[in-house]
């Protein structure tokens, strides 16, 4: 059996259901989104039914089912548990030539409602003709993630100007690449930052050019710590558009796989003794580079890109450079470490405030933090690119006056399968660290909190420090 796709326009068309209960309202809200007149044939009505027919949004016939229902409707929907009744309804409505959808059952139905991805007025359908649904939601739900949420509008505003854009593009080769720039362009860069009115403006700008000169733009994205299932589907879409990719040391393997195949890969990772202030102007200067070529660079980097991670200095270069940018957040490493941990970072009882610090720091650096502070109570300290100080950060908030008992929990390749999340106290830290060979990447997570990791740690292997402790 091969189903004919079609979509069907029920504007102020009359179409029946059959069924008073959840399935059956289910149905008459999506019939009503499309503009259809419903009546609702049922002895009874659930609360979310009554509602609507109170409202005058559906007609309610009581009763039971009568061939009569049918007259004048141009479709019909059966979603009663009852067998007999819904397959009494799709005989009289085949012998009337009306198309019946019967719920879950593809044999008595004429048919089939799609699973579908809604970018109105861009709509995708999905079916697998009745006999798999949970395979046609699957499929639905990849594709979801495949299309941005401004494509609706942009679909929407193409339509208003379509008229405009054949008059100006009259050649059908210029209008194809004029829709072109639509999508990859600054008009949809606009949609995306729910800046609507100046879309327009841009795309009325856009007409009055004489040709379609390559607008490229850098989209600033965050990673996550490692594990792929922490992209956002924002993140996933930018790596399937990319032409160009920047990435990071930190950046996984895996997260490199979901990337669009022919895009261009370039490792910028900073390694340990290089020149870091030249390997940041080289990553400047290939984003703007390879932009100007009209370009959709992804400039992706592990966690946040504006935690500890230069993304503001990598802005501020692009605005200057008057490129056009997007950033898509991802998930910080101390968001992931502390729940691939099992440790809530506040908590009622524990810590009312988090500090997210960098413990690379150059001695001046150290001088310049508020010691005082961060040794006060009732927080929690997540210490970022620490693993070769911890010996004096440790002894640095002890010596202003935070306990020598105070828990912590250093977690090493956080929300990766060969995670490992040390335990034990302040005191304790350094001499622990050495005796497990604790490698970066690794976060030190510092305050009482830490110690419910013995409790809920659920991820990966847990150490107890608190078990053997090594001598100093
Ligand atoms: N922008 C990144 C941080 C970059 S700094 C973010 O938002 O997460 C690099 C430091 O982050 C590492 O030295 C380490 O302390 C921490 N880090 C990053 N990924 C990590 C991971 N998977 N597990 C533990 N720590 C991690």
């Amino acid at each position: 059996m091969k189903l004919f796709p079609l979509f069907a326009d029920l504007n102020q068309r009359l179409v029946l259901v059959v069924g008073g209960g959840a399935v059956a309202a289910r149905k008459a809200q999506a019939l009503l989104e499309a503009g259809a007149r419903v009546k609702v044939g049922a002895p009874e009505l659930n609360p979310e039914l009554a509602a609507l027919a109170q409202a005058g949004r559906v007609t309610h016939i009581p009763g039971r089912f009568d061939e009569a229902w049918l007259d004048d409707t141009w479709l019909v929907v059966a979603a009663t548990d009852d067998e007999t009744v819904n397959a009494r309804v799709a005989v009289a409505a085949g012998a009337r030539r009306i198309l019946a959808n019967v719920v879950d059952d593809p044999k008595l139905s004429s048919f089939q409602v799609p699973s579908i991805v809604d970018r109105s007025p861009l709509i995708v359908a999905v079916s697998s003709s009745g006999v798999a649904p949970v395979l046609a939601r699957r499929m639905r739900e990849r594709i979801e993630s495949l299309f941005d949420h401004a494509l609706g509008p942009l679909a929407e505003l193409a339509a208003r100007y379509r008229a405009r854009i054949r008059e100006r593009r009259p050649d059908l080769g210029a209008r194809r690449r004029f829709y072109d720039t639509l999508l990859d362009g600054p008009v949809a860069a606009l949609l995306r930052q729910a800046r609507p009115a100046e879309a327009e403006q841009a795309l009325e700008a856009a007409l009055e050019q004489p040709q379609e000169a390559p607008v490229g733009s850098v989209v600033l994205v965050g990673a996550g710590p490692g594990d792929p299932g922490l992209l956002t589907l924002k993140a996933l879409r930018a790596l399937n558009e990319a032409d160009v990719i920047l990435y990071d040391r930190l950046i996984s393997a895996e997260i490199m796989s979901l990337a669009r195949r022919d895009a261009e890969r370039i490792d910028v990772g900073k390694r340990p003794g290089e020149d870091h202030p030249a390997t940041q102007a080289r990553i400047h200067g290939l984003m703007v580079e390879h932009a100007r070529r009209g370009r959709r660079v992804v400039r992706l980097k592990g966690g946040d890109a504006f935690i500890f991670g230069r993304g503001g200095e990598e802005l501020q270069y692009l605005r200057a450079h008057g490129v056009p940018y997007e950033v898509v957040p991802g998930v910080t490493a101390a968001l992931a470490c502390a729940a691939h941990a099992g440790i809530p970072l506040t908590h009622r009882e524990h810590a009312q405030s988090l500090h997210l610090i960098t413990a690379h720091c150059r001695d001046d650096n150290a001088q310049a933090m508020d010691w005082q502070a961060l040794a006060g109570g009732n927080q929690t300290l997540a210490f970022y690119m620490g693993v070769g100080q911890l010996e004096s950060l440790s002894r640095r908030l002890r010596e202003h006056g935070r306990s020598a008992d105070t828990p912590f929990a250093l977690v090493e390749n956080g929300s990766r399968p060969e995670q490992r999340v040390l335990t034990g106290r302040l005191e304790d830290l350094a001499p622990l660290a050495r005796a497990h060979e604790i490698r970066s990447p690794a976060l030190l997570i510092v305050g009482s909190v830490a110690a419910l990791a013995n409790e809920l740690h659920w991820f990966g292997q847990h150490i107890d420090g608190m078990a053997a402790v090594p001598a100093a």
